[in-house]
């Protein structure tokens, strides 16, 4: 028989599910790696293999990050890529990945994924897209598997050179027939179709100005031939804009509708400059966006129109983004900037708080393709988090814990359930050693950067 485990008690328990319930006193019974039951802990079992008291806390579905570069964790605050824009800031920091080992890959990817953790994500795709030296994305899939992050692993490429018009180094780029067979491989070895699946391989051509059409359009025919995802970057900034114009005469809706990348099965990372035509594109076809608002501020590239992309029926959901361009990758901070920015573009009753929440956990979920995750409810897979509602950030607060919970300062998790298994209790993760972690994190991070 399954384990069983009872989380019971808390304070507020936000559902997600189809009524938005938000439960005082609310309750979840899970039977191996499932939600059997989600209700008032009077009404549930009363007890369990493991029982957690969740008095005091917050109780709510995993947050979902939908695009993150893991490996830039080990390029956070690098003078000379402090104060640049988006091409500047990539020009600069090119030469230092073309360093990246798959030791460094693996570390970093825990790094990130700790971090994450800590804030109160559950699931998370990466975005591995260079693939110097050693470096293969089986090591980030590994360093997931260690840590026990439910991850959808997104196979990366660049395969257009500086001489060839793209931004990259050439040192740097694949060749295209080889990106399509790693990634094959990849899909073959590792993906797992099934419901409640902790491992899923995403195609992910690096962006239209580090790619050629040819290879977004083979990825999209290799994609639909397993069944699985398609992820890349579009309409960032308006340097974007104007490269896609100048090279395929094109708007990045336009190139992407053209290159097959629309549909429930792509998603699109920041999409801060998609025109009237993309978002009534995105919503006709259901393509998903990864909104990444640091990242986006960090970099000055704009504030995507998020409120209109869900008005016209947008899947969204949140990203980090790589951790050189938002060198804080808390989710639960993403959803409050996430609020704070729309507010700013469109009006203080442009996002609500739990319209964050539901981004952040629903439409992640969605923009992920899954149907299984992002909220609690019987059926769904046993990832959730707490926040301890009776810390400083939240005193004076409680009118709306769960409104709090985005307008106060990030609170860091206080236990996190992924896949059924407690992975962080109090504030601390279980499955690796942080400290020590760290330590090889720093190390390997001076190593890069002074090598490059
Ligand atoms: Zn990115």
């Amino acid at each position: 028989m399954a384990k069983t485990l009872l989380i019971k008690n808390a304070q507020v328990l936000v559902t997600m599910d189809a009524q938005r319930r938000e439960i005082a006193g609310g309750a979840v019974f899970i039977r191996g790696n499932v939600i059997e039951q989600v209700g008032a802990s009077a009404d549930l079992p009363q007890t369990a293999d493991e029982v957690i008291d969740a008095s005091g806390r917050l109780v709510m579905p995993g947050l979902v990050n939908t695009h993150h570069h893991m490996f830039q964790s080990l390029t956070r605050a690098v003078p000379g890529a402090q104060d640049a824009e988006l091409f500047g800031w990539l020009t600069h920091l090119y030469p230092i990945w073309s360093g990246l080992t798959g030791e460094m890959v693996k570390v970093s990817t825990q790094t990130a994924m700790l971090e994450l953790m800590l804030s109160g994500c559950t699931t998370s795709s990466d975005h591995l897209y260079l693939y110097p030296n050693d470096c293969r994305l089986d090591d980030s899939i590994e360093a997931a598997q260690q840590i026990g992050m439910r991850f959808h692993a997104a196979r990366g490429s660049m395969s257009v050179g500086r001489s060839q018009g793209g931004l990259p180094p050439d040192s740097l780029v694949e060749d295209e027939a080889e990106i399509l067979r790693d990634t094959q491989r990849l899909i073959e070895t590792w993906h797992d179709p099934e419901r409640h699946a902790m491992l899923r391989i995403v195609v992910a051509p690096c962006s239209p100005f580090s790619v050629s059409p040819d290879l977004m359009r083979e990825s999209a025919r290799l994609a639909r031939s397993h069944g699985v995802s398609l992820h890349t970057h579009l309409a960032e900034t308006a340097g974007d804009v104007a490269y896609s114009r100048e090279r395929f005469n094109m708007t990045p809706a336009q190139y992407a509708e053209d290159a097959g990348w629309v549909g429930h099965d792509v998603w699109h990372a920041h999409c801060v400059k998609l025109d009237d035509h993309g978002i009534g594109l995105f919503g006709r076809t259901g393509t998903g966006v990864a909104h990444c608002p640091c990242s986006n501020m960090r970099l000055a590239s704009g504030i995507a129109p998020v409120r209109r992309m869900l008005e016209a029926g947008v899947p969204v959901g949140l990203g980090v983004d790589g951790s050189a361009s938002n060198d804080g990758a808390h989710m639960l901070g993403e959803a409050r900037q996430a609020m704070l920015l729309q507010r700013v573009g469109s009006g203080p009753d442009a996002m609500t708080a739990r319209q964050a929440l539901e981004v952040a956990t629903l439409g992640g979920a969605k923009v992920l393709g899954r149907d299984d995750i992002g909220a609690l409810a019987p059926g769904m897979a046993a990832d959730l988090v707490a926040f301890d509602l009776r810390r400083h950030n939240f005193a004076g607060a409680l009118h709306d814990p769960v409104a709090a919970l985005v307008f106060s300062a990030p609170a860091g998790a206080d236990f996190s359930i992924i896949n059924g298994r407690v992975v962080v209790r109090d504030g601390r993760c279980l499955t690796l050693d942080a400290g020590v972690l760290v330590e090889r994190h720093n190390r390997l991070a001076a190593e890069l950067v002074a090598g490059s």
